[in-house]
């Protein structure tokens, strides 16, 4: 009997410190993400949709080194070289990514691209939306991974423009009329 009366004891405390848990995560704040409908909200660190780098003056920060194709160990990155010449400068350096793709049928997301790249060129974004009935479809190209060139400058940037009616005015630096 004292041994019943032991086995109910200790499954009443096992049973109160399971719901112990329970009722602590209950009444805590909520960590579902209301996904559609909300973003996601993402840890700096997350691996997403890789992202392929502009520098401060809009120039594609890829120079077709292929370091980042020899490191991945998925053999998921194609790259095609071409030379930058003065009426088509698209890189800083010699060379430029022609072809750049990555085909997320195979990448697994190591990040040893974004490591053995000496240009900071690639990394990872936070993009994940990339499920897709046709494996061609996972095969992203350079436009869909190049960051966006940066916007011209907005009209209030640029100097004033002298209409022919108008002489520069030396105390403002700014035109008027005559
Ligand atoms: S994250 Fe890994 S598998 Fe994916 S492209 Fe980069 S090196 Fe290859
Ligand atoms: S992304 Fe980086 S490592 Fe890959 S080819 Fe371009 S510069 Fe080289």
């Amino acid at each position: 009997m004292p041994n019943i009366i032991r086995e109910i004891a200790d499954s009443a405390a096992a049973l109160a410190k399971g719901f112990t848990v329970t009722f602590k995560n209950l009444l805590g704040p909520t960590v579902t993400e209301n996904y559609p409908a909300e973003p996601v909200h993402f840890e700096d660190r997350y691996r997403g949709i890789h992202i392929l780098r502009r520098d401060e003056n809009g120039l594609e920060k890829c120079v077709a080194c292929f370091l980042c194709a020899a490191a991945c160990p998925a053999n998921c990155i194609y790259i095609e070289a071409a030379e930058n010449t003065a009426e088509n400068r698209i890189s800083a350096a010699e060379r430029y990514a022609k072809v750049y793709s990555i085909d997320y049928n195979r990448c697994i997301f190591c990040r040893y691209c974004v490591e053995a790249c000496p240009c900071d060129a690639i990394t990872h974004g936070q993009g994940f939306e990339i499920a897709a009935y046709d494996t061609n479809a996972l095969v992203w190209r350079k436009e869909q991974l190049l960051e966006p060139a940066p916007a011209p400058p907005e009209p209030h940037d640029r100097p004033p423009r002298v209409l022919p009616n108008q002489v520069p005015n030396p105390n403002q630096g700014l035109p008027t009329s005559r």
